[in-house]
């Protein structure tokens, strides 16, 4: 006798074909026929649907009765944000109409997404240099208060059409690859700073209380941007150089330093309070941005107290490669020497590494099932499985041909220890 689930356990699934030539949306349920699904369901655990992409879905005339009453939740295209800030300045019509022709379309649905995740927008920012100098900030203050605002904007026009939206935890640091270097360039194991809403528990408390919207807690992202901002892990090492950051050293005794590090005539609007209290981090142009209170994990988890989030089993975001471990291909080495092609002694750095992120979840991750019990006490409800399956030429070339439905089932099993 099945019992009301305490916790949900979400399948990703987008409308491109999967191994059976089936549509994932439709592929993917196949996991419910399996007696470990069924067996986690006896105990508590439900299992929903977050479906990626909306628009291709619309176009295979995806409804709700396709999952027959789980719940589900919509992940709108990770560039949406960015897109449609763009179109907006550019008067890109099209782009505009394709975005709310897509959030209309959702409006049409029978029942609704329990919410509509977002991913913020990244500022256009000038060309980065891949040197030391990728993870510095490179855009006026003001630009990136306008731009949270607007997201203001985009989260009360979502409401008001009858959804809930929630923008969800992106890191701050950007894999090299396509934003940046064309929609054909591969992913490097190798990472920039890239300004963008989301980045920070802060940024996305203040859009919370301010608008009025969910919070999404991607557990990785959210992982890599506070290792980021608290240069700890894959950043430990900037921790030296930027002792000597001159708003690091600063801070504390100045009161209104703006980007430029001349005071702001509107006196405390830009000034560092305003920015640490409005997106958690603090900023100067030409350095990178820091965390005047380094925040731990569960302190985030807590303060966002989100109630759908996305799991993974990475450690990092760029890992050694280990002995036994697939060694990149061929085609995918090549990839990363034509990204790199301008920076010679970049691609030195890259060697012995590879991509770490969205892997395999593992049901004896301690870690991992830490968060989760902060996560649970906090809220925590519906938990999407965010892994990715093996993509033999690319930077994924290392992962489980199985990564998903592996990672699903094991994931049921440690909610199933939590919850007994
Ligand atoms: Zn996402």
């Amino acid at each position: 006798m099945a019992t009301e689930p305490k916790v949900w356990v979400f399948m990703p699934a987008g409308a491109q074909n999967g191994p059976s030539g089936r549509p994932q949306c439709e592929e993917r349920l196949d996991l419910l026929k399996d007696r470990r699904t069924k067996k986690a369901m006896d105990i508590g655990t439900g299992v929903g649907e977050e479906l990626k992409g909306p628009a291709n879905a619309q176009k295979l005339g995806w409804t709700p009765d396709w999952i027959s009453g789980m719940p589900y939740t919509v992940h709108m295209g990770n560039e949406d944000l960015s897109e449609l800030f763009r179109a907006e300045q550019e008067n890109d019509n099209d782009t505009q109409d394709r975005f709310w022709g897509t959030i209309e379309w959702l409006t049409r649905l029978q029942p609704l997404p329990l919410s509509v995740g977002l991913h913020g927008a990244r500022l256009a920012s000038p060309v980065v240099v891949l040197d030391d100098r990728r993870y510095n900030w490179r855009v006026p203050l003001a630009d990136l208060f306008a731009l949270q605002d607007w997201h203001g904007e985009i989260i009360q026009k979502i409401r008001a059409r009858g959804l809930v939206p929630a923008i969800e935890t992106v890191a701050p640091s950007q894999f090299v690859g396509p934003p940046l270097y064309g929609e054909d360039a591969v992913w490097v194991p190798m990472t920039y700073h890239e300004a963008r809403i989301g980045a920070h528990p802060v940024d996305l408390c203040y859009l919370r209380d301010v608008y009025d919207c969910e919070i999404w807690v991607d557990l990785e992202h959210l992982f890599f941007g506070l290792n980021f901002f608290n240069q700890e892990a894959n950043y430990a090492w900037m921790s030296e150089g930027l002792s000597k950051s001159p708003l690091q050293c600063r801070y504390g005794e100045v009161s209104n330093l703006a980007a430029d590090g001349k005071p702001y005539s509107i006196a405390g609007l830009f000034d560092k309070d305003e920015l640490v209290r409005r997106v958690g981090y603090a900023a100067e142009l030409g350095w990178p941005p820091f965390s005047p209170s380094p925040m731990d994990m569960s302190r985030a988890i807590e303060m966002m107290s989100a109630s759908h989030l996305h799991v993974g089993g990475s450690l990092a975001e760029v890992v050694d490669i280990l002995p036994g471990e697939q060694p990149p291909p061929a085609e995918y080495l090549e990839g990363i020497e034509k990204v790199l092609a301008p920076y010679p002694g970049m691609l030195e750095e890259t060697r012995g590494k590879r991509v770490g992120s969205h892997g395999s979840i593992y049901r004896t991750d301690k870690k991992l099932e830490g968060r989760l019990r902060v996560a649970l006490a906090n809220g925590g409800k519906t938990f999407l499985v965010e892994t990715s399956g093996l993509t033999p030429k690319d930077c994924w070339y290392w992962a489980k041909e199985d990564a998903l439905e592996f990672s699903f089932f094991e994931l049921l099993a440690m909610f199933g220890k939590l919850l007994t």
